[in-house]
């Protein structure tokens, strides 16, 4: 066997068997284990205070505080005999992760002992010392400290010793400072609106539900090899390294059979993850060497939102208890696929209606077509700004490559959906009023029910309907799916805000004008309506191929955003359609996404700064050196050469040789030169004070000679000795053993 040249972790794991046997318990028996879900609160909680909780949990209704400390009681009872011994309220602060500062539940009891304490207050709200988390400056300008505020409608959930609580992070002037306070105040803005819309055609429905089934991807590495680049360890992804021979060509690997070790990884992940309450379902290979995903049953988007930052940790962990690393940067690798986490979205009523599934009666489609045309109608005018929720340095890697969504948001509805919407925007205007004295006649076509499985598929299509839901494909595999979720939301909601309106309007109309007729006014100006928002929103259907050339000039000149520079996508959030829309649905105010915007911008520079530093570094340090060691190997040969063969034998030998110093010459002094530009960029684009423009110089001056070093170095990786050369290649950290 071919030696190695770094230690495989893995390769100690081949050797012992592996200990993670399936527990002789089944799935549905652990599922759901470590959360203090409805079966537990009522098991837990007195019936009075159950009760409430549902209330509070199902309708949203207010928590008092008795309810609250009854609740902390039965929630302590549960948790330790459960062994835990310390609480933390666990947020989403925008650096992505999640934040937790755990303490520990015992307190003095006044006689020298200690007593084990919980109440409904530390339930309730915490305030961690948080002046370290990213905030705009919304904190130093208004209030020194944030507050943790319990989430009720996410179940608290135990992690080895320590029971977590899901909470919002606002400031004490009641600013958002993370992503879950905006997420449920655009859940409760699409809730308010379609309950409304959905009122035209059922009173009964008391709720509408956004749901979110995340797909996630992701990359392994061998720990081993992980370690020993620098790169990986500090930024996430590779910044060097050239294509190995081999990699996706083949498509072998995707729905291939799953490596024994990782399909060990994999059990062991699930079955954390279902303890988590985390439904999860399916598990495949995906298209890069390496690369896997795992998907769960959809859930309602909150919790699904809670459930994936969730199962990012976990990830992290079960990882390195097998010898893994978890990738869950877009674009860990050039050259080949990049992950991402395909957000599917839908409305759904308390009443079991799928709101974007197609129904067998006339009205049902009706209903269908609306909230179809009403979510094209939000994304088409928001498009800048669904692009600018799933942007980010490390997702702006993956869009626009020829695999993801392109950086342009447009929609793929499919034949049958397209078809239906031209039919209802063409029709002669009267259709409906010719059906006569017959009550009721819509001519709307019937569409099959189940379009789920035939819907032509268009991978190319960042935002693509797929037979009940839509599927948002640009969100990025190590995001929070928060963002995406309260852009999405928020724009759906103010077109169906917009919808309703505009159809009230015209009803007294159509009542004068189908007077005596058994048709339905109400009907007749929500066609009235739709016809307009179909010819509206056209210019956000697509369903050609999204990589090509010409959709970027086609999607200019429909007026579609098609900026590519990360930083100023950013600037989509302070749009005046934007602030207007957050602020009228009560989703965030222009302060609010001011200083959010801050936080993005310097989150970018920050991680540009970083790869800048750490390429530099490893340019000098490693690369240089090894490449001039060989360099001198090559020159003694040459040397030798001379020596011992007659001159013009010699000249003969050495040409080869010779052409390669004279390359490695060409190339290390071209790096050289390099990181000196990278260095003094660096400098120029630290001087600047404004976040935005230091972000857009770090966009334009820093991050083009990163590709224009690594270009140089990834050419030295194939002259030079691979006994010598430092770092793992992409052969190595892409093939699991
Ligand atoms: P794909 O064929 O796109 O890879 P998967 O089965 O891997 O599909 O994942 C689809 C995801 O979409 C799952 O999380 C699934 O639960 C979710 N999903 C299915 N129907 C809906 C719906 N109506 N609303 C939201 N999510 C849904
Ligand atoms: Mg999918």
């Amino acid at each position: 066997m071919e030696a190695l040249r770094f230690q495989v972790v893995g390769e100690a794991f081949k050797k012992k068997p592996l200990d993670v046997k399936a527990p002789s318990e089944r799935p549905c028996e652990y599922f759901g284990k470590k959360v203090f879900n409805r079966e537990k609160m009522y098991k837990y909680l007195p019936k009075d205070v159950y009760e409430k909780m549902v209330d509070v949990i199902d309708n949203g209704a207010r928590l008092d505080r008795t309810v609250a400390d009854a609740v902390a009681a039965g929630i302590k009872q549960w948790a330790t005999e459960n062994g835990v011994t310390h609480y933390t309220h666990w947020f989403q602060p925008l650096t992505e992760g999640t934040a937790e500062k755990h303490d520990s539940f015992i307190e003095h009891d006044g006689k020298g002992g200690m007593v084990e304490e919980f109440s409904g207050k530390l339930l309730v709200q915490q305030e961690p010392d948080a002046s370290s988390f990213p905030s705009g400056g919304i904190r130093s300008t208004f209030e020194a400290r944030g507050y943790s505020a319990w989430d009720p409608t996410s179940p608290v959930f135990i992690i080895d010793d320590t029971l977590c609580i899901p909470t919002v992070f606002i400031s004490y002037s009641g600013e958002a400072l993370d992503y879950k306070a905006p997420l449920l105040r655009a859940l409760h803005a699409v809730n308010v609106a379609a309950t409304d819309v959905c009122h035209y055609f059922d009173p009964a429905v008391k709720k509408v539900t956004s749901n979110l089934g995340w797909e996630q991807e992701y990359f392994l590495v061998d720990e081993g090899l992980y370690a020993a680049r620098p790169d990986l360890l500090l930024t996430g992804r590779t910044l060097m390294g050239h294509d190995s021979a081999k990699n996706q060509q083949m498509d072998d690997h995707y729905f291939g059979s799953i490596p024994e070790r990782v399909a060990a990884f994999m059990r062991d992940l699930e079955i954390q993850a279902l303890e988590l309450g985390v439904p999860c379902k399916t598990r495949h290979n995906e298209v890069a060497p390496n690369q896997f995903e795992l998907a769960p049953i959809f859930e309602e988007t909150n919790l699904a939102v809670d459930h994936n930052m969730l199962l990012m940790s976990v990830m992290k962990r079960v990882a390195r208890k097998h010898g893994f690393r978890v990738l869950l940067h877009e674009k860990p690798f050039a050259g080949i696929n990049g992950s991402g986490k395909h957000n599917n979205w839908s409305l759904s009523t308390d009443n079991g209606v799928l709101l974007h599934a197609p129904g067998k009666t006339p009205e049902a489609n009706l209903r269908f077509a609306t909230f179809i045309v009403e979510t094209l109608m939000g994304v088409y005018k928001h498009n800048g700004l669904l692009k600018a929720s799933i942007m980010s340095a490390t997702n702006a890697h993956r869009l626009g490559a020829n695999e993801a969504p392109p950086a342009i948001v447009s929609s793929f509805l499919g034949k049958q959906v397209s078809e239906l919407l031209d039919h209802i925007e063409t029709a002669d205007k009267d259709f409906l009023a010719m059906a006569g004295k017959q009550g009721l006649k819509m001519d709307i076509p019937e569409i099959p029910e189940l379009l789920i499985d035939n819907t032509d598929r268009n991978r190319t299509s960042p935002f693509a309907f797929t037979g009940n839901r839509f599927e948002f494909r640009a969100v990025g595999s190590e995001a929070n799916c928060a963002s995406a979720m309260i852009a999405l939301n928020s724009a759906v909601a103010e077109a169906l805000v917009d919808f309703k309106k505009r159809v009230d309007a015209r009803i007294p109309e159509f009542e004068k004008k189908l007077a005596g007729t058994e048709h339905s006014a109400k009907f007749h100006a929500i066609i009235d309506v739709l016809r307009e928002d179909i010819k509206t929103c056209k210019p956000i259907r697509f369903d050609g191929n999204g990589y090509s050339d010409e959709w970027v000039i086609e999607a200019e000149k429909r007026g579609l955003d098609v900026e590519k520079s990360c930083p100023k996508i950013f600037e989509r959030y302070l749009d005046d359609a934007s602030v207007k829309m957050f602020e009228s649905l009560g989703v965030m105010t222009k302060k609010e996404l001011e200083a959010r915007n801050e936080v993005k911008w310097e989150t970018y520079t920050k991680k540009i700064q970083i790869e800048a530093r750490v390429l530099g570094d490893l340019s000098m340090n490693h690369i240089i050196p090894v490449a001039t060691s060989y360099q001198s190997q090559l020159l003694k040969n040459v040397e030798n050469m001379v020596a011992v063969f007659p001159v013009d034998k010699a000249e003969k030998l050495n040409a080869r040789n010779l052409k390669i110093i004279e390359e490695i010459a060409e190339r290390t002094s071209a790096i050289e030169k390099g990181v000196e530009e990278l260095v003094n960029a660096r400098k120029l684009a630290n001087k600047i004070e404004d976040e935005h423009e230091k972000a857009i110089a770090y966009h334009d001056k820093v991050e083009p000679k990163l590709d224009e070093i690594r270009y140089q170095i990834d050419k030295l990786e194939l002259i030079v000795d691979d006994a010598l050369w430092p770092l793992p290649k992409y052969r190595e950290l892409l093939f699991i053993r």
